[in-house]
């Protein structure tokens, strides 16, 4: 069974069709949460994931655009955006985000947005944090995002490897615990710009990090349309 695994899609459809046509055929797409928030077209986006039958886990984003309070620990452009999010989605993406939940089980993989032990919050930046995180798991496999950073945290008798994948990098899941980050397709933070995600091999036992460009001009009209902020907007180019 080949598995996309994407995060982090952030209300940016165009970095998201970009992947799903990069991507081909697959037999599922799990996503990691934050679906929605920063980015103009969060109807878009759930209406996307929605059609191809994707299933995942809700994100402190997800969760904020329903009313939560999650927002209060936002930053100022954050809540600005979501802000204008709560005003723009529709009854069917409320529907669709209030019934995510926020850890969610799949073959042997454990699918959360923050951590194993904190799903909605928690960011997964160190060896100990990861390592207390890979001793909660319940499965040998923990996907998360957040960070918005391609990662793998790996258990090696003890030794917690924190390894940054580069575009085409693999892992073999040969029964070591890991901790798999697949970074972001809507907002990626590690420099390159490119919307990024994990394909798996689960009969292979194959993890592999994937890349491509989007049309980023496109989103950033759309942003500043919506009148989002423009530190928002910036960030999209420099993929930071
Ligand atoms: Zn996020």
């Amino acid at each position: 069974m080949r598995v996309a695994v994407v995060s982090d899609l952030h209300a940016n459809i165009v970095a998201l069709d970009a992947v799903l046509d990069a991507i081909g055929s697959v037999d599922a797409v799990w996503h990691l949460g934050d679906v929605v928030g920063y980015g103009p077209e969060p109807d878009a986006v759930v209406e996307r994931l929605a059609a191809i039958g994707a299933v995942g886990v809700a994100g402190n984003h997800d969760l904020a655009a329903l009313g939560g309070n999650e927002i209060d620990w936002f930053n100022p452009d954050a809540k600005a955006a979501m802000s204008w999010t709560r005003g723009r989605i529709g009854a069917p993406t409320r529907a669709w985000l209030a019934g995510l939940p926020t850890t969610r089980r799949e073959q042997d993989m454990t699918l959360v947005h923050g951590s194993p032990r904190d799903p909605v919050w928690e960011y997964i930046t160190s060896v100990p944090v990861a390592r207390a995180n890979l001793a909660a798991l319940d499965t040998t496999i923990g996907l998360h995002g957040h960070t918005h950073l391609p990662m793998a945290w790996a258990d090696q008798d003890g030794r917690i490897d924190a390894i940054s994948p580069g575009p085409g990098s693999t892992f073999q899941l040969d029964g070591r615990r890991v901790l798999l980050n697949p970074g972001s397709v809507g907002q990626p933070r590690d420099g390159d710009p490119a919307a990024s995600w994990i394909e798996i091999d689960t009969d292979a036992r194959i993890a592999t990090w994937r890349r491509v460009a989007y049309d980023i001009g496109a989103v950033q009209a759309a942003m500043r349309d919506c009148g989002l902020p423009t530190r928002l907007v910036d960030r999209l180019a420099v993929g930071l």
